[in-house]
């Protein structure tokens, strides 16, 4: 084989494996299918020289680690290792579950249709588009050469429902082990090399009830609870001020925004029972992005030093998620990443950070492994856990000669 020979994925077969695998109804939640899939692809692996293990969650742990109770099943994880003697091991991440697909698609979301260049189904891009290229791109690698890497292939649960199910299980157990990184849980777009940290918050403001014929016995919750979200607007302004080095997307670019900035919302407010009973309690809930050049300890830290001059009785309670990740961009994995995109999607892509918090964050934060993360589908117009998802057919071709491109020896 000539180095600068192109591998060509056989579409036919990429499209099999994307109807086969949209076909598995790995909505989460519930997140029910996940041994049907997993038993499915197994395998598949296997037949490819893969050694494979399932990883299933212990029904302790989930006791334990996941509250949802809209999650029911068991969590079957699929790790496929293939050790080819090379020095480095490349550890590929994908997860299985998709979003609901409720709503009124235009066909039936868990049968892939291919109409005018696209494919639609729910997960075609988010991201089960990527595990079919995958599949397709390392059965023709395999046929013709060898991986300069050994792989260490992880296929996830939960991911959608921000679980810990999937990959920080998986991460924590210590079984995410290699030197370079690639999520696929990413978009066409640019190659994502940091994302946002994210903690949630609530706020409990405290009164006393009375009747509102006399409210000036009681204390009012709901009205006490203004201050308490002008303090947070404020802090808001601040806080949303701030920008990262790294740069945002190209999609928002587009609208504007140059840089990954820092965010602080209030999402949800919750008090009162009724029009004429003075209500004893307010509830506010919110969240906090927070970007790379943040941490997230000072981003609480920052929220309570705020509110606390405030002479108002309340309770402030963080539930911190996923941390902020970034990698390096002149690490030579974002290099060689960028190369494999050019040759198989056939532009030089942008790097860029995710607004959104990744569980990729937690992975690559305890393992400390480089991490790029880049994935099948366009912001603008695959319109990922939205109606109709689609993906060029173009572009599952172009991310499965990227995959390629970026496994085999020269
Ligand atoms: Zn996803």
């Amino acid at each position: 084989m000539m180095p600068e020979e192109i591998l060509q994925p056989d579409t036919k077969y990429l499209m099999d494996l994307l109807k086969k695998i949209i076909s598995f109804k790995t909505v989460a939640p519930p997140g029910n299918c996940y041994q049907e899939i997993v038993d499915w692809l197994e395998p598949i692996f296997k037949d490819m020289g893969f050694k494979t293990e399932k990883l299933i969650m212990p029904e302790e742990v989930f006791a334990a680690k996941c509250s949802d109770p809209r999650l029911v099943g068991d969590r079957f994880n699929l790790r496929a290792d293939l050790f080819v003697g090379a020095e480095k091991t490349l550890v590929i991440y994908a997860h299985l579950d998709v979003v609901p697909a409720e709503g009124n698609w235009d066909t039936d979301p868990f049968q892939v249709v291919q109409k005018n260049g696209r494919v639609y189904g729910r997960g075609v891009s988010d991201c089960k588009g990527s595990i079919a290229a995958l599949i397709a791109a390392l059965k023709v690698l395999l046929e013709n050469g060898k991986p300069k890497y050994n792989l260490s292939v992880l296929l996830t649960t939960d991911e959608e429902v921000g679980g810990y199910s999937g990959l920080c299980y998986i991460t924590d157990r210590g079984l995410v082990k290699g030197d370079l990184m690639l999520c696929m849980d990413g978009f066409s777009d640019d190659v994502v090399i940091g994302s946002n940290g994210i903690i949630t918050w609530d706020v409990v403001v405290h009164g006393r009830s009375s009747h509102s014929g006399s409210s000036f016995l009681g204390v009012n919750a709901v009205e006490r609870s203004i201050p308490v979200m002008e303090t947070l607007m404020d802090l808001k302004k601040v806080i949303q001020a701030r920008r990262s080095n790294l740069p945002a997307s190209s999609a928002f670019e587009a609208v504007g925004l140059k840089n990954l900035m820092p965010m602080l919302n209030i999402t949800m407010i919750n008090g009162g029972i009724k029009e004429n009973i003075v209500p004893d309690r307010c509830v506010l809930r919110g969240d906090r992005r927070v970007i790379p050049e943040e941490s997230m300890e000072e981003a609480m830290s920052e929220i309570e030093r705020t509110l606390k001059p405030l002479d108002i009785e309340f309770d402030l309670k963080f539930y911190p998620g996923y941390p902020p990740m970034s990698v390096n961009p002149d690490h030579v994995w974002v290099t060689e990443v960028r190369e494999a995109v050019k040759k198989g999607m056939g532009n030089m892509p942008r790097l860029s950070g995710a607004q959104g918090s990744l569980d990729q964050a937690y992975a690559t934060e305890k393992t400390r492994i480089p991490t790029c993360v880049y994935g099948v589908g366009r912001q603008l117009e695959s319109n990922a856990h939205g109606l109709n998802e689609n993906v060029r057919i173009a572009d599952l071709e172009g991310f499965a000669r990227f995959l390629i491109e970026l496994i085999r020896a020269e």
